[in-house]
Parts: C-alpha cells; structure tokens; sequence
C-alpha cells in the first residue's frame, strides 16, 4: 500500500438508493477527504456507509457540507502542516455556512496529535483515530449537543472491523476487506506501529461473512487488505488458506491481497498462488531497499538474497506472476554503492509496477534521529535514476501482453459512449469497446495496444483465450 496524493471520496463513496433513508434527519452532506494509502480509501468508503443511516449524503465541497471529515495520512511529507493548511481553509467555509459545519479529523495524524489538533485549530469539533471511526455517530451526537470537541483515540480493532463492515456503502464490481490491521514490525522509518497499533487479525468468519454479503451485491472481485496482510492467521490458518476458503464463495471471481511483507511470505501463501485460479498472478512485495546494511538499519528483519529466493518461490509455483514493489532512496547512511545495490536488485526482478519514495523523516521514529542523513538534492537525483528503471520494467511488461488475450472484468463505463473498463489478471487497467452487460464479469479481451495510462483491446471469442486465461471462460 502507497501514499498517493489526497483523494476524494465525496462520489465514490456515494451510497446506494436502497439504503435505509432517515427523512425524519432530514439530509446533510458529508465531505470526506483522503490522504494517503488503500486503507484510508477503505475506511472513507466504510465512513461513508456508516453515515448514510444518519441522513448524511455525500457532497462534492467542503462547502455544501453540513459534516467534513478529513481522514488524514501519517506515512510521509509534511501530514500535520497539511492538515492544519487544509483546517485554515475551511474556516472560512465553516463561517460562511449559514446552517453550520462540523468538522472532524480522523486517521493517523488525528491518533498522533489527538488534544493538540483543536487546540491548535479550535473550528475542529470531533477528533477520531483510526480505530474508532465506527464510534463516529456517537461522537457526532457529542459534538452536536456542544459539549466540546469530542475526542476519541482509544485502540479496539475488532470492534471497529464489524461495526463498519456491516454499515457498507455501494460496493461496485471490486472491493477492498480489510483483514488485518496495525504492525509490530517496527521498520526504523515508518510511523505505522505507532498510529495504528499492534498487528491485529480479523476473524475468518467475519471476513468469509462480509465476503458473501459483498459477493450477494455484485461483488467479483475482492482486495484483502491488510498494513502486513500475509501476517493475517486465525488458530493454525494463514492468508494461502484464507484466499482458498473465499475462492469457494459463489460469485467471487477475483482474489487479491496487499500489502504483503517478505518475513511473512510462508509456503501455504506461495502454493495457493500457484494452485488457485482465483488468486490473481499478482504480488505486492515490498523490498525497500537492496543493500544488507540498509536493510538492517532499516529493522526489515530480512537480507536482500532472502527477498530473491522468496521471489524464486513465487515464479516457480506461478511463473507468470506480475511483481510489485515499494522502495526507499536515501535512507540514513545511504551510499553511492548501497543505492546501486538497490537498482541490482530491481534489475534482477524485474517489476511489473513499483511504488518508490524519498525517505522522509517522521518524528518519533528511531530513523529520524540516526546520523548521516541524506541531502535533498542526493534523494532526488537517486529517486529519479530508479524511477526511470522501474518506469521502463513497467513499460516492458506492458508491451509483452500486446496481442495476448486476457480475462479482463469490467468494473465500470469507459470516457467514450460504448466503452467499458476493466483489469487484467496483473492488474493494469484496459479500456474496450464492450456492451453494458459485461460489466461485473470476466471476459476474453485480446490487448492491441498500450497506451499513456492504460492498455486498450478488443473482445475476442471465448475460444481464443489462452490456455492459463481459463478464468476468463467462467465470466
Ligand atoms: N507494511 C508494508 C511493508 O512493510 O512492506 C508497507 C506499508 S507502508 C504503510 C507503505 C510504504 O510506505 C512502505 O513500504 C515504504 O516504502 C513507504 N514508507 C513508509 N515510511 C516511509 C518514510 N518514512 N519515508 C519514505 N517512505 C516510507
Ligand atoms: Fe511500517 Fe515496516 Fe510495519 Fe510496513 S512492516 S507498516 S513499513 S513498520
């Protein structure tokens, strides 16, 4: 899972008409904002749903909304002055709003601040962690009856996972289940044990239940999401047998999984690769970096050859398996030498995608105060070198699957009139001239071309597809 820039989940998030409606509530409008990775999406998405029996629809402005959440991201970059940037905006948006604005902070930045956010921007009436978001309609209540800002940071994540699995906004053709939460890895870098506490499992029964109700709704294809999903285990069961079990449930097509990280990669996760149709050939596998010494001040807990036997693993029991990765640059102490080493590994695995950062200080974290950090300037231009390698891996990978022909699952109405779009097996998104009708199911789809953002094909018989493209006959 990656930082990306903010995304909004104001439409995407938008509930469905069958949802119970409340008239007596009367109707708000929500604006949710999210930064950051999957996760957040995901619990936007689950926000959203969790408002909507509250009367609250969402809105595309901060502007027309009678609620803002901003559901902040910790990982990387400036989140807290971010956050306060955007608080300052709104201001002036809450004053303007004749009928009155709530505004709530939630996520990562919300659980490291806490107190400090409305003292430091007092228009802020609800602050909420990451694993009190199912908590939101009480705490609205709260804020409502003006009995200050309504604070809540506390960690229960099993609650959290039930409560906003069962209050579930339109799920579309692929949606996401989370099915772990928090870390205990401790990576020198990263915030995440500390804002999202202690690794944590779902149960398999409430996963294999909110899949069948998903599936129930059109649901094809599900992303188990997880900030070390391949950690997930109920009593003796691991995530290969967890992707086996889901596999049986009628109407899901698609099972994938991330993010996954080296240490947890065991046999049963790797065979079930190999011997379930249903797991698609795609492996989010975070390597960080390619040097041992980085890896160790880096606390991965793995070296560089161990990461290449496990993506051995992984090619003999799925060869086609399309591979992804995440990356840091100038980590404290990074040389010359180390950062090739970097660029050695990729070369030797060859990525179909890769997510790559800067390294970005984050206070608290053990790696913030090490010595020899690197220069800006020196970040950049490293950043740049392995980006221009991955970007060609990618481009590569993309080119070869020209004039294949793949299963691909509409998701969605194209930009063009007649035109539909979809995935692939390994992910890349490809838009076809399609009927309305294939939309939520697989089908064969010869690839013509590769284009900036996306591959574009042509639907092709059934017959064509090619021997390991059966799914495709199922759809
Ligand atoms: N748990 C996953 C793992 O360890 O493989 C990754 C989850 S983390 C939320 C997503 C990615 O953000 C990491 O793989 C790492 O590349 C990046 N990241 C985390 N902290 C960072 C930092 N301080 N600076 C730059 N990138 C960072
Ligand atoms: Fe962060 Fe490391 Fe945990 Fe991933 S494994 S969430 S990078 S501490």
């Amino acid at each position: 899972m990656s930082a990306q820039d903010p995304i909004t989940t104001g439409i995407d998030a938008r509930p469905a008409a069958t949802e119970p409606a409340e008239p007596a509530r009367g109707r708000r409008g929500v604006f949710i904002k999210a930064y950051g990775c999957q996760m957040n999406v995901y619990d936007s998405e689950r926000m959203a749903g969790l408002l909507a029996p509250l009367g609250y629809r969402p809105v595309d402005t901060p502007a027309e909304a009678d609620l803002v959440v901003l559901n902040t991201c910790h990982i990387r970059e400036k989140a807290a002055e971010k956050l306060y940037s955007d608080l300052g905006r709104l201001k002036e948006a809450k004053a303007a709003r004749a009928g009155g604005m709530m505004v709530a902070v939630a996520g990562c930045v919300a659980q490291a601040e806490g107190a400090e956010i409305p003292r430091r921007a007092p228009i802020v009436d609800i602050v909420v962690g990451p694993q009190a978001y199912h908590r939101l309609p009480e705490l609205i209540a709260k804020a409502a009856r003006g009995k200050g800002e309504a604070l809540d940071t506390e960690f229960a994540v099993e609650e959290k996972f039930d409560v906003l699995a069962r209050d579930r906004a339109a799920p579309g053709v692929s949606a996401f289940v989370t099915v772990q939460e928090g870390c205990d890895k401790f990576c020198t870098f990263c915030v995440v044990p500390y804002t999202r506490g202690a690794e944590i499992s779902r149960s398999a029964s409430a996963i294999i239940a909110e899949t069948r109700a998903l599936a129930s709704k059109g649901v094809a294809e599900v992303t188990l999401i997880g900030q070390n999903v391949n950690a997930w285990r109920d009593g003796d069961k691991g995530l290969g047998a967890l992707c086996r079990a889901l596999a049986k449930i009628d109407g899901v097509e698609r099972i994938r999984f991330t993010t996954s990280h080296p240490r947890d990669m065991d046999d049963a996760l790797i065979e079930a690769l190999g011997e379930e149709p249903k797991l698609m050939p795609y492996l989010h596998l975070p390597a960080q970096s390619g040097s041992d010494r980085i890896l160790a001040a880096m606390n991965r807990g793995h070296t560089a050859a161990d990461y290449l036997k496990i993506i051995g693993r992984v090619r003999a029991a799925r060869p086609d398996i399309a591979l992804s990765g995440d990356f840091i640059v100038g980590f404290p102490g990074e040389t010359d030498e180390e950062f090739e080493a970097t660029l050695g590994l990729v070369r030797a695995v060859g990525y179909a995608a890769a997510f790559s950062f800067k390294y970005s200080r984050r206070p608290g974290t053990p790696a913030a105060s090490m010595p020899k950090q690197v220069a800006e300037a020196v970040k950049d231009e490293r950043l740049a070198r392995l980006q221009s390698l991955l970007t060609a891996q990618r481009d590569a990978f993309c080119a070869a699957l020209v004039g294949r022909t793949l299963p691909v699952l509409f998701e969605k109405p194209g930009r063009r009139p007649g035109q539909l779009i979809g995935r692939t097996p390994y992910l890349q998104s490809l838009h076809a001239s399609a009927p309305a009708s294939l939309l939520g199911k697989v089908a064969p789809v010869r690839v013509l071309a590769v284009t900036p953002n996306a591959l574009a094909g042509e639907l092709a018989e059934a017959r064509g597809t090619e021997p390991q493209d059966a799914e495709a006959a199922r759809g």
